[in-house]
């Protein structure tokens, strides 16, 4: 897995970690009493208590920014590169028909030329991206658009560095090692691009398919630790990969259903001068285009239809 490494230098940013404070608060009941002067009245009660708080503390460092390896230049199809689909191959369910299929989910969307233990790989994958409200509304939606005999192909392959996405033929390119956040990313451009149906289109909002496919991978972590801090995400965020460090930014301006929340002005700085300059010098998405849409909530149209049922 590992590729040669490109240094890009020493550059400034924002480093944040939670710490735990222990933090005193009045704890108050209210209660009535019976006053010998005045007659009934009410009275508040308190009490000192304390309680260990996270707090978010932040710094600015000098991060050493590296060639990250994930998902690989070239993720997202975004170019039409020709990536050696499998044309549609339909799975042919167990022999007897009465024995429950494998892979139920997974089969319903995809089909590939897979093994059994690849079916379950990528059943078990599904399962944790449908055990999440957001993962189970763009699953639905999938269903939706992929079915019978139209399906995305799916193509497990250690050539792969990462995972991607080609629109033209409809097929998913899977590293093996990768894991379910990063099929939930997949996922996402295949519904994203499912939404206009046209190569044009994609081509010149890939960078906007990107940043709302990776907000998306990102709020999937975010409620699952354990599943974060196992990711394909935090290894690249170790590795100093920009698109990760610039997008968990994004949380402090679209909440998680993809409604704007923050300051306006410093969400167009940090839009224009951070994010978007992260994914477009990012190694591999130079040729990307971007469109300026003048609202640039626009950019998370899929997320907020894939959580209209979450709360
Ligand atoms: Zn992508």
């Amino acid at each position: 897995m590992q590729e040669e490494i490109k240094t890009r230098g020493w550059e400034m940013q924002r480093v944040c970690y939670t710490e735990f404070v222990y933090v005193e608060y009045n704890d108050c009941n209210g209660f009535t009493y019976e006053d010998p002067e005045y007659g009934l009245g009410f009275g508040t009660e308190c009490r000192k208590v304390g309680k260990w708080e996270p707090v978010e503390r932040c710094h600015d460092e000098l991060v050493y920014v590296q060639e990250p390896w994930y998902p690989g230049p070239g993720e997202g199809g975004g170019n039409g590169g020709g990536n050696g689909g499998n044309g549609g191959y339909v799975p042919i369910p167990p022999e007897g028909g009465t024995q429950p299929m494998t892979a139920p989910n997974a089969r319903k969307i995809f089909s590939g030329d897979l093994t059994e233990e690849q079916w379950k790989k990528l059943e078990n994958m599904l399962k944790k991206i449908i055990n999440d409200c957001m993962g189970e509304g763009l699953y639905k939606e999938l269903s939706k658009i992929f079915n019978s005999n139209n399906k995305i192909s799916f193509n497990f392959s250690d050539k792969e560095k990462g995972a991607k996405y080609s629109p033209i033929n409809n097929v998913i390119t899977f590293n093996p090692n990768m894991e379910s956040g990063t099929l939930l990313h997949e996922m996402m451009h295949a519904y994203q691009y499912k939404q206009k149906n046209d190569v044009d289109i994609w081509r010149n909002q890939t960078i906007n398919s990107e940043i709302e496919s990776h907000y998306t991978q990102y709020l999937y972590y975010c409620r699952d630790t354990v599943s974060y801090n196992e990711s394909d995400w935090i290894k690249g965020k170790i590795r100093g990969d920009k698109r990760m460090l610039s997008t968990e930014k994004l949380e402090y301006y679209i909440d998680k259903k993809g409604n704007f929340y923050g300051d306006s002005i410093n969400f167009e700085i940090y839009w224009d001068y951070t994010l978007l300059n992260c994914f477009k010098t990012y190694p591999g998405y130079e040729n990307y285009k971007y469109t300026p849409y003048e609202d640039r909530m626009v950019n998370f149209n899929n997320l907020r239809k894939i959580t209209e049922n979450c709360i």
